[in-house]
């Protein structure tokens, strides 16, 4: 399929799931079961789709790299089981490793707690002409940390700065942050992969019980689960307060793996279809001195 038959269709995919602006939004709203009318039977078509996104997203790649003024720094927030690793996997199959920066943001290490929440992160932004991509992120600074106070703690903030309102400093710094980013020439697009309640449990239940998927059960997630009412609120909280019109929020139904990759690849499309790339131009000059190197190749041995 044509490159651009295929960012018509993710735009279509992509839209009912992108908010840019956060002043209403509600989470519930979202079904994390939602296939946009598609049913299992689709799941080839899915596949199909996928693959043609794959792949006119490493087209798209390609002009980043080569244009190198644009970045894009794809952010990865969800519950525990909700599929984030897969689909980092799958939607980044086709892109050449070299255009690419993948980290993973997990609890901060002693390091991280003697400097600024986002210092972590701004070490890992993506050079120009890449694609960043985070598996969490300054983020759980307004979620994780939200839930359990005890984080925040030992983050070592003086404690007259620890007011009542440090939720909704924490969002301003983080849409100042992210604005800055875009007025350097970094995208921020944030994907929040939205799985249901049973869902996840049907999940754990399949790492407690397949042998090749024991090795992801973590008792600690399951006790997460408590706290799963509290987690929605601050994602809801999060989202409405960081979503901006140049760095938005795709809320990203995850019930159905299949579904979540083809959406994800989707947005992924149209934000680079939405920079306009273009391959560097070649002025008389290059051209000139290209045709004189080809003549000399030619008559070479
Ligand atoms: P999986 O889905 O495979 O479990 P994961 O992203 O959950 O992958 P883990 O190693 O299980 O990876 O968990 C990382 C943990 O680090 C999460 O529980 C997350 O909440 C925690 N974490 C990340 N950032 C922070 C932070 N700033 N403060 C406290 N905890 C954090
Ligand atoms: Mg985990």
């Amino acid at each position: 399929m044509k490159t651009k038959k295929v960012i018509e269709n993710a735009r279509r995919y992509s839209r009912p799931f992108r908010i840019t602006d956060g002043s209403k939004f509600k989470l519930r709203k979202f079904d994390p079961g939602e296939t946009l009318g598609l049913s299992s039977e689709d799941k080839p078509r899915a596949k199909e789709a996928l693959e043609n996104g794959v792949q006119a997203l490493a087209e798209l790649q390609d002009v980043l790299y080569a244009q190198d003024n644009w970045a894009i720094l794809l952010i990865f927030q969800a519950m525990d089981a909700a599929g984030k690793d897969g689909a980092i996997k799958h939607v980044m199959s086709g892109v050449n490793p070299q255009g690419c920066q993948v980290y993973s943001f997990k609890a901060p290490s002693t390091e991280d707690l003697d400097h600024d929440y986002l210092w972590r992160c701004m070490k890992c932004l993506p050079n120009r002409g890449h694609i960043g991509i985070f598996n969490r992120s300054y983020y759980e600074e307004t979620l994780v940390v939200r839930i359990h106070p005890e984080f925040l703690a030992k983050h070592k903030v003086p404690t007259s700065l620890v007011t009542k309102k440090i939720w909704d400093e924490r969002f301003q710094d983080i849409r100042n942050f992210e604005r800055y980013l875009y007025r350097n020439g970094i995208v921020v697009v944030k994907f929040f992969l939205h799985v249901s309640e049973e869902e996840q449990k049907k999940r754990f239940l399949a790492r407690a019980d397949a042998p090749d998927k024991n090795w992801k059960f973590s008792a600690s997630d399951m006790a997460e689960r408590n706290y799963w009412d509290d987690y929605q609120a601050a994602y809801e909280d999060m989202i409405r307060n960081t979503a901006t019109k140049h760095s938005p929020w795709y809320v990203v139904p995850a019930d159905n793996k299949w579904f979540s990759r083809v959406i994800v690849a989707a947005a992924v499309i149209e934000t680079l279809a939405g920079l306009n790339l273009a391959y560097p131009h070649v002025d008389e000059e290059k051209l000139a001195e290209i045709a004189k190197a080809k003549k000399a190749l030619l008559n070479s041995k």
